[in-house]
């Protein structure tokens, strides 16, 4: 086993003796055998980040060099892009195609927060009166938790630890105890690239004990936390105490919304990989179609079909289309979305089980599902159940598409299928989700915000909001002439 623990710039023993073993999800292959960090373990990496921060040996580099680094970290991802990708695919079961397209996401990430280096560093205020000058400055939050999911590792990662870096802050990284090697390899390279010892720390271990102390710990200024929405809720609850900034990146019930005049064969393509890329484990997965009632029929027939055919495999497998579940208990609870929607009477068009292929009984497959006949009441159609399973609704006009679209808890994705300009503007301005796609599905820019309306969260990751989250604004205001104002009464006056 070796050591996952990585603080103050070494791989170091954890106090806990537990450890746990990683295996891909495709098959049951041990990946590799990590530690299973301890509260103590958790509490040493906060102690590690918060002396690198206080030094200023970060935090008071120019920012421009902090950009450059980023720019190396960069560089070596890409030198480094088969092994970064190999490892995520063994850890999550994802096709090796699907993770080489991920790292060079996490690159552009890297790239893009490097250009920001310098470029936002603040504002002139006028302050209506030639005797004094103002000015907005940023200044780094402090020491940062950083809380990631499984589904798409170290993407979701680098959302962070890039802006977190270039903001000049310390960190302290926690990846979802699934899918840890990426972040491992993170840690490799940051230090590689050339940053200073503590800067960045590595904490593996469950939430319940390590996120507990992550997102309690009185020296931790900020948690940005991406993952479920019960969890977020309880993050949020837990930094409360302290008052920490939190940016919460939670769950989505995205709704593609399709009307007749749609190009058919585009939007059936796109509504397949709208739900059925990664089996359906993407935060904006486009989960709910929902669909004007005249196409409803031959749009649907066709999609089941499509749906069937569609290959399951493991990572390596260069004929398969989609991989498995990240776990055995992941795969019981999509099952059990799936289960509740019919007992509420929604419609199995096809899929609904695990796939009865000896091949695949090693891994957590899960067949391509499809759920007609379904509204709003139902649970699958409201929770996420964050698997490869699809429900369908139906709408007459574009009053109730808006209403059935925007008629979830969560607002994080959305798209609009129609070839009238006009409409597609009007629903894309009224649909409650933090990224709307018009004749599209699925992507995304680092230079645009991603975040979510409602309950997928309050933050927000990329852009220069993204930027924003790891800063605070200063305000700083120069009195050029200061004489006593007399507000209260002069010295010497009775
Ligand atoms: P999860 O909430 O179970 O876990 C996420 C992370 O939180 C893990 O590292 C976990 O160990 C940690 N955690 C668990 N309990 C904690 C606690 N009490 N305190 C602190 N940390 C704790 O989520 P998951 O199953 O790993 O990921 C899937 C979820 O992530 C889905 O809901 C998906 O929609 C969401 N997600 C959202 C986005 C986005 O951009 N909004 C992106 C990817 C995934």
């Amino acid at each position: 086993m070796s050591s996952s623990l990585y603080v103050a710039g070494e791989w170091r023993t954890p106090h806990a003796s537990a450890s746990r073993e990683i295996r891909c999800p495709a098959d049951g292959t041990l990946v590799r055998t990590v530690s299973e960090c301890d509260a103590q373990d958790a509490a040493d990496a906060v102690a590690a980040a918060s002396t690198a921060w206080r030094s200023g040996a970060w935090s008071e580099t120019p920012e421009r060099e902090r950009g450059r680094l980023l720019e190396r970290a960069a560089d070596l991802i890409e030198r480094d892009l088969e092994q970064y990708a190999t490892a995520e695919s063994r850890d999550t079961g994802k096709r090796i195609v699907e993770a080489r397209l991920d790292m060079q996401d996490v690159i552009a990430c890297f790239r893009y927060y490097a250009t920001l280096a310098g470029a936002h560093p603040g504002r002139l205020v006028d302050t209506g009166d030639p005797h004094s000058r103002s000015r907005v400055e940023y200044a780094p939050v402090g020491v940062c938790s950083l809380i990631t999911p499984w589904n798409y590792p170290l993407l979701q990662t680098a959302w962070k630890v890039a802006p977190a870096l270039l903001a000049g802050n310390a960190l302290v990284l926690k990846p979802s105890e699934l899918t840890p090697s990426t972040a491992m390899l993170l840690m490799e390279t940051l230090t590689e690239a050339g940053l200073p010892t503590g800067v960045a720390n590595l904490v593996t271990g469950t939430g319940a004990e390590v996120g507990e102390v992550l997102t309690t710990h009185p020296d931790v200024d900020l948690v940005s936390f991406t993952g479920g929405l019960a969890t977020g809720r309880r993050v949020m609850a837990s930094a409360a105490a302290t008052v920490k900034r939190v940016a919460l990146e939670l769950g989505g019930k995205n709704p593609n919304v399709v009307f007749a005049d749609a190009d058919h064969e585009t939007a059936l393509d796109y509504a397949l990989t709208a739900i059925f890329l990664h089996s359906g484990q993407v935060c904006s997965a486009g989960a709910r179609l929902v669909i004007e009632e005249s196409l409803h029929d031959v749009f649907v027939d066709e999609l089941v079909a499509r749906a069937r055919r569609i290959r399951l495999g493991g990572p390596f497998d260069a004929a398969a289309e989609t991989g498995p579940l990240i776990s055995a208990a992941h795969r019981e609870k999509v099952d059990a979305y799936v289960r509740a929607g019919i007992a509420e009477g929604a419609v199995l068009r096809c899929g609904g089980a695990a796939p009865s292929d000896p091949a695949l009984a090693d891994g957590f497959y899960y067949l391509p599902t499809i759920l007609d006949g379904c509204d709003g009441s139902m649970s699958v159609v409201h929770e996420e159940s964050f698997g490869p399973v699809l429900t369908v609704e139906t709408f007459r006009d574009e009053e109730e598409a808006v209403r059935i679209a925007n008629d979830t808890p969560y607002g994080l994705a959305g798209a609009v299928w129609t070839q009238d300009a006009g409409r597609a503007q009007r629903v894309a301005s009224r649909l409650r989700h933090g990224t709307v796609w018009i004749n599209d599905y699925h992507p995304y820019l680092p230079q645009a915000e991603w975040g979510g309306f409602g309950q997928s969260g309050n933050g927000r990751e990329l852009g220069l909001a993204g930027l924003d989250e790891y800063r605070e604004a200063r305000h700083v205001y120069h009195n050029l002439d200061p004489r006593p104002q007399h507000w209260f009464a002069p010295a010497g006056r009775n």
